[in-house]
């Protein structure tokens, strides 16, 4: 009979790999806990309209990269991603009313239709922080520090900061007609995405990846425009305070005027860390401040900024091994006795196992050396004294101690 393999774009975590993934979940928890974010959970399939009203209609997610489906006439989409459900947790739960800021952070599967290759899934993970109720660009800055102490506590480097401001809806308005007004004469020559982004969303142009298009966006007279600095003195004096605070705790950034991401509903603040290791999806961290989508979504006007990592992308810069060992195994030809200290040692709060089949004891060391740290020996003479001996088996350095659960302190 044919087997059934998983899907394509979807991966098992294998046991190889899941000491990796305790890794990057048991971080998140650690690093965001010290800025007082607590964990939240959302469900992972939600109304669709919360995605089209949330992330927004001229998105590639919403327009390509959904998996909705019917159930009782109504439609429903598995997350692409968690801003969305975690707003919309926020606003259902009364949030706004707990004292501002309220910090939260998650991690969990999202689910994309999209070509999968080297770094992109259809069901990959996100660890992801959301702090609510701060306009100020203290909360930029903090929501930064988050990602940058993650990733430093991960153990990873060579990745690069970049920084943009997206303005607020006022200024950015008189950029987008700017911006359309140098590059109408153009209009035929750009892929169908960008004709379209052209009409609905002009900002998205400079996320393009075709390179025909990249040629018409690289023009003396579209540069300037791009490079120009548009956004009115209030988000002016923002993103200066918050370059302020990047320069004073030296965080290494960089200034990218086409860094626009790709959701549409960011203002002001917009980050991307990448790494210099990964190929071309090389993009491990995005976020941004997104002001008016606690209002569009339903909720009392609160300002907010976030952002979301691939930990599939992050898995893959630690390629180290985290493989787990078992602290103890236990090594006798007397199978009652084994099963008596190994309960004694798990009940002293370490892993411990033994050999179930009662193999020969140079077997049984054998196995012990290739899965366990210490080798606990049960021979005659030790189970008649009520004494262990202790091997560790990196050194193999032995002794033998009473038969108590303090022997591995
Ligand atoms: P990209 O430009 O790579 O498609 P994106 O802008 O769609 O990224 P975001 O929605 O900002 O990505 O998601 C944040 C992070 O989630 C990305 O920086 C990336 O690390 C990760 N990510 C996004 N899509 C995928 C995917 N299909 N598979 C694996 N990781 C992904
Ligand atoms: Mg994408």
């Amino acid at each position: 009979m044919a087997i059934i393999k998983a899907q394509k774009g979807t991966k098992d975590i294998l046991p190889a790999d899941i000491g990796l993934w305790h890794f990057m979940e048991k971080t998140a928890l650690d690093i965001f806990s010290r800025y007082g974010a607590k964990e939240i959970r959302t469900p992972i399939f939600e109304a669709t309209e919360l995605f089209a009203r949330g992330v927004g209609d001229t998105t590639d997610i919403v327009n390509k990269e959904m998996y909705t489906f019917e159930k009782s006439e109504r439609s429903l989409t598995l997350r692409p991603e968690n801003t969305a459900g975690v707003v919309r947790s926020f606003i259902e739960n009364g949030m706004h009313r707990l004292s501002a800021p309220v910090k939260l952070w998650y991690k969990g599967p999202m689910f994309r239709y999209e070509r999968p290759q080297a770094g992109r899934q259809r069901q990959f993970h996100q660890v992801g922080v959301e702090v609510f109720g701060i306009k100020q660009p203290t909360a930029d800055a903090e929501v930064i520090f988050m990602a940058t102490n993650y990733l430093k506590a991960l153990g990873l480097n060579n990745l690069s900061v970049e920084i943009n401001s997206l303005g607020c809806p006022d200024c950015r308005e008189i950029f987008k007609s700017k911006l359309k007004e140098v590059l109408k004469p153009y209009l035929s020559e750009m892929c169908p995405d960008c004709q379209t982004r052209y009409e609905k969303n002009p900002l998205r142009l400079l996320d393009c990846k075709v390179p025909e298009c990249n040629e018409i966006y690289a023009k003396p007279e579209i540069q300037s425009v791009i490079q120009s600095d548009f956004i009115c003195d209030d988000c002016s004096s923002h993103f200066e305070e918050l370059k302020t605070y990047l320069n004073e705790l030296k965080i290494d950034y960089s200034i990218n005027k086409l860094l626009v991401r790709g959701l549409d509903y960011y203002n002001r603040t917009v980050f991307e860390i990448k790494s210099n290791s990964l190929g071309s999806q090389n993009a491990v961290c995005g976020g941004g401040r997104y002001d008016s989508l606690v209002k569009n979504l339903g909720g009392e006007d609160t300002p907010a900024i976030g952002f979301a990592m691939g930990m599939e992308r992050l898995a893959a810069l630690l390629n180290e091994k985290m493989e787990y060992k078992t602290h103890a195994f236990v090594i006798s030809n007397n199978s009652l006795e084994a099963i008596k200290l190994t309960e004694e040692v798990r009940n002293a709060g370490f892993s411990c196992e033994f050999d179930l089949t009662n193999k020969k004891f140079v077997k049984q060391l054998e196995k012990a050396s290739k899965v366990a740290k210490y080798a606990l020996i049960l021979g005659e003479d030790e189970i008649a004294q009520n004494k262990v001996t202790v091997k560790n088996l990196e050194t193999s350095e032995q002794k033998t101690v009473n038969r108590d659960s303090k022997f591995f302190i």
